[in-house]
């Protein structure tokens, strides 16, 4: 998404032109990584707008505005960071196994950050909902 090194891609990012959706959730209540980036045009935008929600249903990546998001700790992103935490109580839902295909891993902040960790605990991640699950 950049050539700066230290430029990283949000992979729980609110939907908005240009953004690259990167998974959806399944009917199993887990996000599904998609092996093909796919990029949220004006159009596509409009229609998500309009119908509402799509935050709930979608994983979108954009780029990581780290001191520009309230989930920026000051070092690092607290998304991760509490799903990894509450993950640790004993009625968690499991991690998977393998990690899962993912399109943006090369720039992923929470990869950067938690490595394969973060990624065996995204398909939990639904951006819409993800303060009420850290609560
Ligand atoms: S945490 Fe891993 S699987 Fe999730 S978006 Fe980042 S690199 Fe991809």
């Amino acid at each position: 998404m950049s050539d700066d090194p230290n430029s990283k891609t949000c992979p729980s990012a609110p939907l908005s032109e240009g953004a690259t959706l990167i998974g959806a959730l399944g009917a199993d209540g887990h996000v599904h990584h998609f092996k093909t980036p796919m990029i949220a045009d004006a159009d596509f935008v409009t229609k998500a707008e309009a119908k509402g929600g799509a935050e709930r249903h979608l994983r979108f990546a954009s780029k990581c505005e780290t001191s520009g998001c309230k989930q920026w700790t000051g070092t690092k992103c607290g998304i991760i960071e509490s799903v990894l935490e509450d993950l640790k109580a004993p009625d968690a839902p499991p991690v998977a196994d393998d990690l899962p295909p993912c399109v943006i891993r090369a720039s992923c902040r929470w990869f950067a950050q938690r490595g394969e960790a973060a990624c065996r605990a995204c398909h939990l991640v639904v951006t819409d909902t993800r303060e009420m699950a850290h609560s």
